[in-house]
């Protein structure tokens, strides 16, 4: 099974297949599979509720699935039907392969009282051991990188909402992962912030980055996705080209979604 499971990667880096999750007797997700290869951007897109959340949670294991497997790389972690773990990472690996996917919520979760550069230095003294001169420097290039260097040793009540999320995207990058995951990183700012945000994930995209991106902006989906996923009751119903999802092609429940969300 594990041959199998290892045989022939075709570049994908991190995976859930047959990914099922309930709480309290609820079907979340049933039996997903999500592909994502080096280099890709993945648009998962879908009603509020689909899971879609509860999915990118399960890929850094926050979550952990009811059955499925999740791999990075080759590194599985499986459940069985009962939820009994038939493969299990070390705590150590567990801690590694997670500091490779770098997690951006809808929330910022940023230290009220720490200081925008402080946040993002934080972060990495947390996880590696470096010294604070080198931990600064290097979080301050993460926040130049996101067009921050102005903003250095602001609170987060000093920033906008925009701001204040492109510094928790800094604080992730500054791990450098691998992966990126980033679950609705612009809904719950005011409009007139979205794009400055959206920005500096299409740069990120641009430069390569491997990619999970949960969205509701159709729009930017279609602009920086190679491959769009359509959630719906905790199944992919659709998986395909942004043209083959978003297009005029596309099945008729999809463009209704689209519809509702241009
Ligand atoms: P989405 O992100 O697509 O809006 P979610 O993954 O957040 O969907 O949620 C899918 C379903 O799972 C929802 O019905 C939600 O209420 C439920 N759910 C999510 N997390 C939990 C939890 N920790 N306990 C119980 N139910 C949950
Ligand atoms: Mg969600």
């Amino acid at each position: 099974m594990m041959n199998e499971i290892l045989r022939d990667h075709d570049g994908v880096v991190l995976e859930a297949v047959g990914v099922s999750k309930s709480f309290h007797g609820a079907q979340v997700l049933t039996e997903v599979d999500l592909r994502c290869r080096a280099g890709e951007t993945v648009a998962i897109i879908g009603p509020s509720g689909s899971g879609k959340s509860t999915l990118l949670r399960c890929l850094n294991h926050l979550e952990q699935p009811s059955a499925g497997y999740v791999r990075f790389h080759d590194e599985i972690v499986g459940y069985g039907r009962r939820g009994d773990v038939y493969v299990e990472l070390s705590e150590r690996r567990l801690v590694l392969q997670r500091r490779k996917l770098g997690m951006v919520f809808q929330r910022f979760n940023l230290f009220g009282n720490m200081t925008a550069l402080e946040n993002v230095a934080f972060a990495l003294r947390h996880t590696q051991r470096i010294g604070a001169a080198r931990a600064t420097a290097e979080a301050r290039d993460a926040l130049a990188g996101v067009g921050l260097s102005h903003r250095f040793d602001h609170y987060p009540s000093q920033l906008s909402g925009g701001e204040q999320q492109r510094v928790a995207i800094a604080r992730a990058l500054v791990l450098k992962p691998e992966v990126m995951l980033f679950d609705e990183p612009t809904s719950a700012l005011d409009p007139e912030l979205v794009g400055e945000v959206l920005a500096v994930i299409r740069e990120l995209s641009e430069s390569g980055m491997t990619m999970v991106l949960v969205t509701h902006e159709m729009a930017f989906a279609r602009q920086v996705a190679d491959r769009i996923v359509f959630m719906e009751s905790g199944a992919v119903v659709a998986e395909g080209t942004t043209e083959a999802i978003l297009g005029a092609e596309a099945p008729e429940r999809i463009r209704r979604f689209v519809g509702q969300h241009a």
